[in-house]
């Protein structure tokens, strides 16, 4: 099925209508369609046409728990989300959260999601994560955090292709030995499996022996590096390894300043992620403010609004390998767009207005891989309020959770 958008404006203004097709864009513009019939036409009149939101790192698992945790620490965190709650998940509330979690993620206007998977661990949970993904119609990348001794697990994360695709979630040389790390990394290479770990950075972290041996590229990502310095700005920038922050949970947990501004200053550029959703809303609105204001105040300067922009978008999905599929409005790329109410009154250049002034509420539809899920406010396909409902019980249980002793659990171990 071809969709015709029609009638929309860019974010930066000119007028533009876009024809997709086999789930890409084939054009953008002034499109003229000989044939309406067997097109579905989009009124997109009073909207704003934009790339949809890539959300670079979230736990999508956690969608039961949020707001949970408004006062934890990491500590807290750990042992109350990482070890407590995710023991008493099992293959099906593994499935129901992701659901919730992605129609959280598709409500809000974030068209990829890169799923840092505590929860698929194991064959069964793997199932019941890509079977929510094969449902839930957001672009996602599953990230695999369990045994790597599991070859046929890993083959078949490694096999994925087209809107669901896999990598690897890895403790990484910063919290993990240095031989360890090296033999991981080397398997996640072995198979194309983009790595992604959470890094603090700093000078205790092993980023110039991990250049040294060649182990940083656009083939890793690295999440948070709240204690990036120059020097690892600079090696990070210079290999374009992926750096993806999380600005709002960062600075609600206390991992320290977002390093955005630090490594911009050596070319770099962050895409930006959600995380988790017991502190933190599951939307990317907010983590551009929370950007944009400490760029402005650490730089001193009025940056303007727009120029954070591409950390949603474009360059979040080049810091999870997807530059080339997502995150831009261009012909070729797969059909993951917004379309945003609420500045039909402006006419001109609305970019920065995006990033200052909109908010959930003004997604007014989204399309993923050329399919309409979300239309005239309404999710289509996914019932945002009944996967809550069902959810209910799932996050009372996991809140309360086990006395751990004798539970041991794998996921207890992966951060
Ligand atoms: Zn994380």
């Amino acid at each position: 099925m071809k969709i015709f958008i029609k009638g929309g404006r860019l974010l930066t203004g000119e007028r533009a209508d876009v024809l997709i097709d086999g789930g890409a864009i084939v054009a953008l513009g002034d499109v003229d369609i000989a044939e309406l019939a067997a097109v579905e036409v989009v009124d997109a009149a009073g909207l704003r046409v934009a790339p949809g939101f890539v959300d670079g790192h979230r736990h999508v698992w956690q969608a039961p728990l949020r707001g949970a945790g408004a006062d934890m620490t990491l500590p807290d965190y750990f042992d109350a989300v990482l070890d407590r709650a995710l023991s008493v998940f099992g293959p099906a509330d593994a499935h129901l959260a992701t659901l919730l979690g992605a129609a959280e993620a598709l409500d809000a206007g974030i068209t990829t999601v890169f799923d840092w998977c505590n929860a698929a661990l194991t064959p069964q949970y793997v199932d019941a994560v890509l079977d929510a993904y094969a449902t839930a119609g957001v672009r996602a990348v599953v990230a695999y955090g369990g045994s790597l001794s599991d070859t046929a697990t890993l083959r078949r994360v490694a096999e994925l292709r087209g809107r669901v695709t896999g990598a690897l979630a890895l403790l990484g040389p910063q919290y993990d030995s240095w031989e360890t790390a090296v033999d991981q990394l080397r398997v996640a290479r072995e198979l194309g499996l983009l790595a992604s770990m959470h890094f603090g950075g700093g000078p205790d972290a092993p980023l110039a022996r991990m250049e040294a041996a060649g182990l940083l590229g656009p083939q890793v990502q690295l999440v948070h590096v709240n204690a990036m310095t120059a020097e690892d700005a600079r090696r990070l920038a210079a290999t374009g390894t992926g750096v993806t922050v999380t600005p709002v949970v960062e600075a609600t947990m206390g991992h320290g300043a977002s390093p955005y501004t630090r490594f911009a200053a050596a070319g770099g550029r962050c895409g930006l992620g959600t995380d988790v959703a017991v502190n933190a809303p599951p939307d990317l609105f907010e983590p551009l403010r929370e950007t944009l204001r400490r760029h402005r105040a650490e730089t001193g300067t009025m940056a303007p609004a727009a120029t954070v922009l591409p950390a949603a978008t474009a360059d979040s999905a080049a810091a999870i390998g997807l530059g080339s599929v997502t995150g831009t409005l261009a012909a070729g790329r797969r059909a993951d767009l917004v379309l945003l109410s609420g500045l039909s009154h402006l006419t001109g250049d609305a970019t920065g207005a995006m990033v200052t002034a909109l908010g959930p509420a003004d997604v007014h539809t989204v399309i993923v891989d050329g399919h309409i899920v979300k239309r005239d406010g309404r999710l289509i396909g996914l019932d945002l309020p009944k996967l809550r409902d069902e959810a209910v019980s799932l996050g009372r249980r996991a809140l309360e959770g086990p006395d751990l002793i004798g539970h041991g659990h794998a996921g207890a171990s992966v951060r």
